[in-house]
């Protein structure tokens, strides 16, 4: 399990979430099979979902971040539900890229910088909230810093790490958020800048048995923290033969009736966990029909 924890400021000028998400990552590595570097934007922003869907106000709320750069990696998708609980998606997992001059994988190199993050927040609502932005480096964590200074008007310090081993294992991921709130006063903002600048890495403090209760303390020192919530959260999807049906159920008759055509039943392997689905077309075209005479 993975572990979060949720913080406030003394004088609740400063909201802050962090993430070990190493399990998560783990998870999502175990399923894609992505190269280093491709592990390392998944796992961006598959944490940085998990942290943003905890902060949604209902559990039952979903959170989607969409990041298309025009790199190699292609399409990522990381989705969370309330609880940030996630699941995650990439185009093209396999590509590689050579590390940086500083010896760091190119995240921003195989995410591209050509294109947007945008971000869906289903809510409950008849419409879900839909914010778009440019992305600013394809890095994930200054790309989600500038969805919410655009977005959602709320100054935000989003930092986010992926550590791959050599043979591709994850050796610790996970990451944080630090918001603004109207509360927060110039004093607020000196002593976060200054604790923030102090910091090694993420992964860096999660190697040396940094925990996210750790990661608050550091980040909001001399703010007297106050923790508002600790849970476990998980890699998980929400897939299901049912769902998959009523997918299938909502093409058209033709191309029902084009993939029932040799009999066999249909494969539908889910993109979020690789689950594979067996469905009898030609029954669920049956199903329809028959529901179709009752209506008239
Ligand atoms: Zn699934």
């Amino acid at each position: 399990m993975a572990k979060l924890i949720r913080g406030i400021s003394e004088d609740g000028g400063v909201l802050f979430c962090a993430l070990d998400s190493t399990e998560i990552v783990r998870e999502a590595e175990r399923i894609h099979k992505p190269s280093a570097v491709v592990s390392a934007a998944l796992g961006r922003l598959l944490t940085a979902a998990s942290m943003m869907g905890v902060m949604l106000k209902s559990e039952q709320d979903s959170v989607t971040l969409r990041v298309k750069g025009g790199g190699p990696a292609g399409l990522l998708i990381a989705v969370s539900d309330g609880s940030g609980n996630v699941r995650g998606y990439v185009e093209n997992p396999t590509v590689h890229l050579p590390s940086r001059a500083d010896g760091k994988l190119d995240v921003g190199g195989v995410v591209g910088r050509d294109g947007t993050l945008s971000v869906v927040k289903d809510l409950g609502l008849k419409e879900p909230y839909v914010g778009q932005v440019p992305l600013v480096s394809g890095e994930i964590a200054e790309d989600i810093t500038a969805y919410y200074a655009a977005s959602e008007q709320t100054p935000t310090v989003c930092a986010l790490g992926v550590l791959v081993d050599r043979d591709l294992s994850i050796l610790a991921a996970g990451g944080y958020l630090a918001q603004l709130l109207p509360g927060a006063d110039e004093a607020d903002i000196d002593r976060l800048e200054k604790n923030i600048a102090s910091m090694p890495s993420v992964t860096t403090l999660l190697r040396e048995g940094g925990t996210p209760q750790s990661m608050m303390e550091q980040v909001l020192s001399g703010l007297a923290p106050q923790c508002l919530m600790e849970k476990d959260v998980c890699y998980r999807c929400t897939c299901s033969r049912a769902r998959t049906e009523r997918m299938l159920l909502s093409l058209k008759t033709s191309e029902l009736e084009e993939l029932a055509a040799d009999g066999k039943p249909i494969e539908v392997c889910c993109q979020f966990c690789d689950k594979k689905y067996r469905i009898d077309a030609a029954a669920l075209l049956q199903s329809r029909k028959e529901a179709a005479s009752q209506e008239k």
